[in-house]
């Protein structure tokens, strides 16, 4: 069946400077809100008014009183994307496009799982990694993200679909390279955590040895994926430059340090790619290369896309 696309929704003007409420914790909330508003039990109203029900505008937060909600709309926004385009498959997998306030737009998608749902979101408006098999890293980088602009994402998609806050897992595989963004993407864990387990939570990256070590002293941790795609640093460096940063024998010195809480695996992402990675020596080698590792290895399917 052809996928079927959905008009986009009207995009309003990227001018608006005012601070963004989503992407700051409770009690940053509350801080920041406290020249404003008339009662401290207020906060707590507009923090679940922003994550339990997705609203846009503090104007839509009705339990406010009326002079309450104009003063801070006159200070502050919610930042939540605009849906630039949608794409409805016919599994029900949603792909979005979002915009964001200074006109970057960013991919994110919505995938049915079982019952479950999985959004796969973005860390960054491009990236400079230049993977060979990656369209981001063809169009090269952008910037990183805000926490709100990462919360934002998982609270757009939610209000689209008109889906509860439970029965979520969010995996950080869109857009980007989230340990090159890790305190943005730790304020927007943070946040998401208070209503998303940890254990539903993947974090993936290509291997960025420092983000790893900073991840590693976390007290809630997310799981965490590692793009590999070659089993030694010949073929990987050819389609993968961080290899030459980040070289295999350290990336798995540095795994092997990982905590890994009991009953917890790593994840290895592997694009097939033919003549490149998926001879059976490769296959040898990349068991080779994880053993020892709590690890499972998620083989997937090279993206056809015409610009690679
Ligand atoms: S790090 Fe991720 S987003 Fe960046 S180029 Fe590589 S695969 Fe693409």
């Amino acid at each position: 069946m052809t996928p079927k696309t959905i008009p986009s929704t009207e995009i309003r003007p990227a001018v608006d400077a005012r601070p963004d409420l989503l992407g700051l914790s409770r009690e940053a909330l509350a801080e920041t809100l406290a020249p404003v508003i008339d009662r401290p039990f207020r906060a707590k109203q507009i923090y679940q008014a922003l994550h339990e029900r997705a609203v846009r505008d503090v104007s839509e937060i009705t339990e406010l009183p009326r002079e309450l909600r104009e003063r801070l709309d006159e200070r502050f926004r919610v930042g939540l994307p605009d849906v630039a385009s949608r794409h409805l498959s016919a599994d029900g997998t949603c792909k979005y496009l979002f915009r964001l306030r200074d006109g970057a737009t960013i991919e994110a998608v919505d995938i049915p799982d079982r019952g479950r749902r999985t959004f796969c979101i973005s860390s960054q408006a491009g990236c400079a990694l230049a993977c060979a098999f990656c369209v981001t890293g063809y169009w090269g980088a952008g910037r990183n993200l805000t926490a709100g602009e990462i919360v934002g994402q998982v609270l757009a998609i939610r209000a689209d679909r008109d889906l509860p806050m439970e029965g979520l897992n969010l995996v950080f595989m869109g857009m980007g390279e989230p340990l090159l963004n890790l305190p943005n993407v730790k304020a927007a864990l943070d946040i998401l955590t208070e209503w998303i387990s940890p254990h539903r939570i993947t974090v993936s990256t290509v291997g960025i040895l420092p983000g790893l070590a900073e991840m590693a002293r976390w007290e809630r941790r997310p799981n965490l994926a590692i793009s590999l795609h070659a089993p030694d640093d010949e073929s990987r460096g050819r389609i993968m430059p961080i290899n030459r940063t980040y070289p295999l024998a350290e990336l798995m010195a540095a795994l092997k340090r990982y905590p890994l809480e009991k009953g917890r695996k790593l994840t290895f992402e592997y694009i097939l790619i033919r003549g490149v990675n998926d001879s059976l020596r490769d296959a040898d080698r990349l068991s080779r290369l994880l053993s020892g590792l709590r690890a499972k290895v998620n083989l997937i399917p090279v993206n056809p896309d015409p610009v690679l």
